[in-house]
Parts: structure tokens; C-alpha cells; sequence
């Protein structure tokens, strides 16, 4: 069992169906969340994000993990029983097993202390969870390549990225933070941010989208021009599948560098805090929406507003398309500083680098940028 798990979780190819291959992954990836959660719930102190655990409703957070061991276990069960892809299946009813002997969804959780250095567990369970629902549906409802599986090429990599990039999240919160208020903290200018503070929400929310986009834009433009720093972004653009996990796949450096370019003039202007966490919520969902494998257009509120089209024909390896479409959100930003892409197709070809250079697999992509020799 533990050979297949190792080349499994080591190969890169689309899942095939008709074997319980499908139906093993999602059992197994459930499992394993449900036996973190378990974890979580022991050592909350250690793997809950505090930001977070103080908004949790816990009966809530017991219901989701039960219900999450129920499919998986049942799903399990089912594939054993008809004795497809049973050395996954185990695996994944092994899991669920010792997450229901530690304890499972009835773990007693204590008082404890706050300010323990801790890895976002919670994030990345509830996220994967939550996205995976969302977006699937969602790619589901208005696929625009209906042949390309949920589990296609490469499809580890990308969830590899995924699970770093969340289980960091707490590191990189507190290293942009502590980043931007020694680097930009001479800007902040009471006049200013009393104004921006007191903006009506949506006012407030049109204008940090505004500023937000302006530093991306810029940020990204440079990503693309100057050298050095395509190195780092041509992770980014190293996916050859646009789907709701192409997005993850990101250089831990440009994630911080971007997210503290983008940050600092947000502390600096003094947003309110209602406006900071709907802008959160706009960047969330727009920057895993942008990659879906969807059909959405919008019509003329495309020119206004960043679509999955605009951001497909960023990943193009078109050459009509090359670095161009840099806006994050407003997409009137590309066509105010004439880098919209103009094409008389409605959607691209073929994604990816030009020429193919990046290397597949997480840890390579870490190491990319420095040992490129191009
Ligand atoms: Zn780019
Ligand atoms: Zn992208």
C-alpha cells in the first residue's frame, strides 16, 4: 500500500476514471483533513489561526467534521467493498479511523493560551474545503473546457502550492505587516487617513480596489519586464490547465513581495476595518475566480471589470497576448495604459510559458528562479 501511495502521490498525470481512483483521492484528501482537524482541535493553541479561532462558531466547525468523515469513511467503504483502487480506499479508511480514535468531532476544547507561535491549519482545511465546493460547482455550472477532469495534468503540483501557501499564511500576515509599518510607516498622515476612515463603505470599497489594483498593476507589469523578477512570476505562468487550483501556484517570495507592495498603501491611507475585510473577501474570490475553468465574459462590463477571459489571455502563450492583461480587478486599468490584449478570438489557445522552461513539481518551482540558467 505504502509503494502505490508513494508513486501516487509522486506522478503529475490526469486521474483515470471508471477505477474508484476519483472517488480514493477525494476519500483520501478528506481523511487526511479530517484527522488534521482532529489535531486542530487538541492543539488549538499550536494550528488554529488566532484571527480566525475568534470568530469560529466550534459546534459548527464539529458538524463540518463529522460530516466530512462520514462521506469520506462511507466513500472509502464503498470503493473496498467493490475492490476498486482498495490500497487508497484503506488508506483513506485508516485515516478516518484514527480521527474518530482520537477523539473525532467530540473533542473537548479548553481555554488556552493565545500568542503561541502556531501554522494555520484551520486555514488551509476550511479554505480547501470551501473552495473546492464553490469553485467545482461553479466550473461545473459554466465549464469552458468540459472535457478537462477536476484531476487533470499536474493537478499535485498545484494543490502542493496550495497547501504551503495556506499553511504559511500566518507568517506571511505577520512578516508583510511587520514590513510595511517599518518601510511605510513614515507615510501614514492623520489628515488623510481621518478622511479615507470616514469614506462611505462603498466608497471606501471602490477606492482600496482602486489602490489596490494600481500597485498590482504595477507590481506585475514589473514582474514581467524586468528580468530578475520573471524569474520568480514564471512559476505563476508555468500552468498549462486554467482551473480554481492554477491560481495556488506562486512563488513564496513574489507572495510576499506582492502582498507587501499591495498592503502598504492600504495601512498607509487608513481604510476602515469593515472596508479592509470586504476587500479581502473581493481578492479572494477574484483571484481563484480569474483561473476558473469557466465561460464567463461579463459583455461590456468586461472592459470595466478583470473576467476569467481577461485572465485566461494573461496565461496565453499566444503571442498576441504576451505580457499584457495586468490588472488584478479593474480591467479599465490595461486599457487606460494600452496593455489590453486585443484579439479577434474569444478565447485563447494554449496556456503556459513560451518555450516551456519551468520544471514541473513544487520543490523544483521553489528552486527555479535560482538555478535558471536562461
Ligand atoms: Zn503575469
Ligand atoms: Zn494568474
Amino acid at each position: 500500500m505504502l509503494d502505490k501511495l508513494n508513486d501516487f502521490t509522486g506522478s503529475h498525470g490526469q486521474l483515470q476514471r471508471g477505477r474508484g481512483l476519483v472517488t480514493g483521492t477525494i476519500a483520501l484528501s478528506l481523511g487526511i483533513l479530517c484527522f488534521l482537524g482532529v489535531l486542530a482541535f487538541h492543539f488549538p493553541q499550536y494550528l488554529t489561526t488566532p484571527e480566525l479561532r475568534k470568530s469560529y462558531n466550534v459546534d459548527v466547525m464539529r458538524f463540518i467534521l463529522l460530516a466530512a468523515m462520514v462521506v469520506s469513511g462511507g466513500l472509502a467503504l464503498v470503493n473496498i467493498i467493490f475492490n476498486r483502487s482498495r490500497w487508497l480506499s484503506s488508506a483513506a479508511f485508516l485515516l478516518v479511523a484514527a480521527a474518530a480514535l482520537l477523539g473525532g468531532h467530540k473533542v473537548p476544547v479548553n481555554d488556552f493560551a493565545d500568542n503561541t507561535p502556531y501554522i494555520g491549519l484551520d486555514w488551509f482545511i476550511l479554505d480547501l474545503l470551501g473552495s473546492s465546493l464553490i469553485f467545482i460547482f461553479i466550473e461545473k455550472l459554466f465549464a469552458l473546457r468540459k472535457d478537462q477532469p477536476v484531476f487533470r495534468a499536474e493537478w499535485q503540483t498545484d494543490f502542493h502550492h496550495f497547501v504551503v501557501n495556506h499553511m504559511i499564511v500566518g507568517f506571511v500576515l505577520l512578516a508583510t505587516n511587520l514590513m510595511v509599518h517599518k518601510f511605510f510607516g513614515w507615510a501614514a498622515n492623520d489628515g488623510i487617513r481621518g478622511w479615507v476612515g470616514n469614506l462611505p463603505f462603498w466608497a471606501g470599497l471602490l477606492l482600496i480596489i482602486l489602490v489596490a489594483d494600481l500597485v498590482q498593476y504595477w507590481t506585475h507589469r514589473a514582474y514581467h519586464e524586468v528580468p530578475v523578477l520573471w524569474r520568480l512570476h514564471a512559476v505563476h505562468h508555468s500552468v498549462k490547465s486554467m482551473d480554481w487550483m492554477a491560481g495556488s501556484r506562486q512563488h513564496i517570495l513574489e507572495l510576499l513581495i506582492t502582498r507587501t507592495l499591495v498592503l502598504a498603501p492600504i495601512y498607509v491611507l487608513g481604510f476602515s476595518k469593515e472596508v479592509i475585510d470586504a476587500y479581502i473577501v473581493v481578492v479572494g474570490f477574484q483571484a481563484v475566480f480569474n483561473h476558473c475553468n469557466v465561460s464567463v465574459r461579463l459583455g461590456p462590463l468586461r472592459y470595466i471589470i478583470v473576467t476569467p477571459n481577461f485572465h485566461h489571455w494573461h496565461h496565453s502563450q499566444d503571442v498576441e497576448a504576451l505580457d499584457k492583461n495586468y490588472s488584478a480587478h479593474y480591467a479599465f486599468l490595461d486599457y487606460l495604459f494600452g496593455t489590453a490584449v486585443k484579439s479577434s478570438r474569444l478565447w485563447p489557445e494554449k496556456y503556459g510559458v513560451l518555450g516551456d522552461y519551468v520544471p514541473n513539481g513544487f520543490f523544483k518551482q521553489l528552486k527555479f528562479p535560482f538555478v535558471w540558467k536562461g
